[in-house]
């Protein structure tokens, strides 16, 4: 079959949900992907931060298989001899109290506004059916009816209507703005990713979560940090929380807990917030399953043992360094932390940020334009500086090309 008749395939059978960038993938390995004709690219997207521990990590895979020939799943019906080891594992390697499995981003960022709501009830007083949360314009947090009814991207909530009330939304990186809606005796909790990743890589001002952390605690309001896009080591650190030493109440972590192979999520918190919800209260079938279980295991250690964050963190700065030097119309701005990085795209010639994308991809680089002028690259962590070298090599002849 050709390239186009995959894609032809999949319009005509699959929901037309997702507008995907034409190439067929067929094969990964580390920083590769390969197409279904062979030819081969540098992955610059890692499925949305997914794959940081690289495509087909041999010790990812390798858990995934000698634990989908002994047990897969269990359900939550039984205890299964794999749920407390990754348990222990993971609160160990994060420092909370409890962990909570679910399976996708979405799915995890409901369990952590639920949790949120209980506690308010249960330990802060709030009368019931009052709660309220406090989130960020440009938010993106999943797509379940709650989430979208927090998003302020049409693309997001037109059309799904009603929408789940109880949340006050403010500006990103605006602490005036925090500290007026914290004056609400009812809120219970203030949702933020560290770094808004689907809103173009936007990075707050530093000292804004540190701050912003400290007038929770003062209103007795959860600190609850989405890093399902910047957690395990993406941008620099383990969290990206880590940068201004806070630590939340809750941390939302998903995509690369389990390197890609297996959606895995968890929410991690301390008694007081976990143990609010008890049994029969909240769950999901396969939500903490065995094969799960041994996945995320593999996929911290792997994030550990090869030193990810350390590596993010060192060619993130090159990353930045190479293109904000480089003189070229069509960059706007570079901006990022860590290896998530956006290039702000002025358009020219008719060409946008999609352009620029298409010939990436004939270059063989793979990006993916978020909000039409913006293009986000993020390669696995596994990336060395050689290979980052010849790939933002390719990004400037590109440019160059296409400026003419
Ligand atoms: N939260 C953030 C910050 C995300 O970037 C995403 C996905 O891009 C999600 C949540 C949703 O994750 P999922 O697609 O696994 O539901």
């Amino acid at each position: 079959m050709t390239t186009q008749e995959y894609i032809e395939r999949e319009d005509r059978f699959g929901a037309h949900n997702y507008h995907p960038l034409p190439v067929v993938l067929d094969r990964g390995e580390g920083i590769h992907v390969w197409d279904v004709e062979g030819k081969r690219y540098f992955d610059f997207l890692s499925a949305y931060s997914a794959v940081n521990q690289g495509h087909c990590h041999p010790k990812i895979v390798g858990a995934l298989t000698h634990q989908a020939h002994r047990l897969t799943l269990t359900s939550r019906a039984f205890y299964n001899s794999t749920l407390g080891e990754f348990e222990e594992f993971a609160t160990q390697f994060f420092g909370y109290d409890k962990l909570l499995p679910m399976n996708t981003g979405a799915e995890a960022n409901e369990t952590a506004l639920k949790l949120c709501r209980k506690w308010a009830y249960e330990k802060k007083g709030v009368p019931e059916g009052q709660a309220k949360i406090i989130v960020c314009q440009d938010n993106f947090h999943g797509r379940t009816i709650t989430i979208v009814s927090m998003s302020t991207d049409p693309d997001s909530y037109r059309g799904y209507a009603p929408y789940t009330p109880g949340f006050i939304t403010i500006p990103y990186g605006d602490l005036g703005a925090l500290q007026e809606a914290l004056a609400d005796p009812h809120v219970a909790g203030f949702l933020v990713e560290p770094i808004q990743g689907e809103a173009g890589v936007v990075v707050p001002h530093e000292g804004y979560l540190r701050e912003a952390f400290r007038m929770c605690k003062e209103k007795n309001v959860l600190f609850m940090a989405d890093e399902v896009q910047t957690g395990i080591a993406r941008t620099g650190k383990m969290l990206a929380c880590d940068h201004e030493g806070v630590r939340p109440d809750m941390v939302i972590l998903g995509k690369a807990l389990s390197g890609g192979v297996f959606p895995v999520s968890a929410v991690l918190a301390d008694d007081e917030v976990m143990l609010c919800i008890r049994p029969g209260e909240h769950g999901s079938t396969y939500g903490g399953n065995p094969i799960a279980s041994k996945v995320s295991i593999a996929a911290l250690e792997v994030v550990r043992d090869e030193k990810l964050a350390e590596n993010a963190d060192r060619l993130g700065k090159i990353f930045r360094e190479e293109l904000s030097s480089f003189p070229c119309e069509m960059v706007e701005l570079v901006r990022g932390k860590g290896l998530l990085n956006a290039v702000v795209i002025r358009p020219k010639n008719g060409k946008e940020a999609w352009d620029v994308c298409l010939a990436l991809r004939d270059n063989g680089i793979l990006a993916k334009p978020t909000h039409r002028h913006i293009i986000r690259f993020a390669p696995p962590l596994v990336i060395n500086e050689q290979q980052l070298r010849e790939a933002i090599q390719i990004i400037k002849d590109t440019l160059r090309q296409m400026e003419g």
